[in-house]
């Protein structure tokens, strides 16, 4: 038998045999939930991606079994197919089972496959939201992803296209003045998404934000404009996870000092 720690009522959460997503938030450890935080305490073996923080992983307890599924670290990454099913397995050998995912596990997190090969094995499989990086980025940022009458609608894009192929995405829709455009995945496609939001209309002055590692203590911010934004992800950006902001909301940003300076090398 093995010693852990527990919440109390951790136990009457997640059941022998059951799998649980959950999102671990974008990094900061107190930015993780008290249902995931309970979950953690309760499980028998969790399944993390490689954006998953250092200090939500280290607040698991010792006899909880860890097992690293993701594609950051160097190693080499276990598909898709691969991780529904070790986790369809676990599930049906008694484990309880929690499948942590970095943000919010209904965000571009590939849940689809792992819900349904749950369902196809007659696993029970419930999620626990968490914080998205979108949310994250704005509060790093201190301002409002919504604005009245500037920023009336909120887009969650992922720019990560298939190596070789071009991003498939309505450009005259995402071109839009009066919508935010949060683009996850972004730093790669930097280039084609301000060129293409810009051949459909947006105006190259319109604001910019990256952030990177954002609720982390190395987080990073960058304000600038739509026309600066390729320069931006390639001179400013480091290793991190980034998150592009782009319309009026973004322009509420307070500028950082290297914007000022691109700005002025730009003119
Ligand atoms: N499910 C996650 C998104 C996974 S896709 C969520 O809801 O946040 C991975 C992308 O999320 C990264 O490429 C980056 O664009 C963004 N991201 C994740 N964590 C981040 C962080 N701490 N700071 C900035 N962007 C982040």
């Amino acid at each position: 038998m093995t010693q852990r720690k527990t919440t109390p009522g951790a136990g009457d959460l997640i059941q022998p045999g059951e799998v649980w997503l959950v999102g671990a938030g974008p990094g900061d450890p107190d930015l993780l939930t008290r249902k995931a935080e309970r979950l953690l305490n309760g499980c028998d073996v969790v399944f993390h991606d490689a954006l998953v923080g250092e200090g939500v992983l280290a607040l698991i307890p010792d006899g909880v079994r860890l097992v690293h599924v993701g594609k950051r670290s160097g190693r080499h990454s276990k598909d898709q197919k691969t991780i529904d099913m070790l986790i369809v397995e676990a599930a049906l050998s008694g484990q309880r089972v929690v499948r942590l995912k970095g943000g919010d596990p209904a965000i571009f997190a590939r849940a689809t496959e792992e819900i349904a090969a749950c369902r196809a094995a007659g696993v029970t499989i419930r999620i626990c939201p968490g914080i998205t990086a979108a949310s994250a980025a704005a509060a790093e940022l201190g301002i409002s992803l919504t604005l009245r009458g500037l920023a009336r609608r909120l887009t969650f894009v992922t720019a990560h296209a298939r190596k070789g192929e071009r991003l498939d995405l309505d450009w005259k829709v995402l071109a839009d003045p009066k919508a935010t455009l949060a683009i996850y995945m972004g730093k790669a496609a930097a280039e084609e998404v301000s060129r293409q939001l810009m051949a459909h209309g947006l105006a190259g002055a319109t604001p910019v934000a990256i952030v990177e590692n954002a609720s982390l203590p190395d987080a990073r911010i960058f304000t600038g404009r739509l026309d600066l934004l390729t320069i931006m992800v390639k001179t400013a950006i480091g290793d991190g996870p980034a998150l592009l902001l782009i319309g009026e909301a973004a322009g509420q940003a307070v500028p950082t000092l290297r914007d000022a300076a691109l700005a002025h090398s730009a003119a």
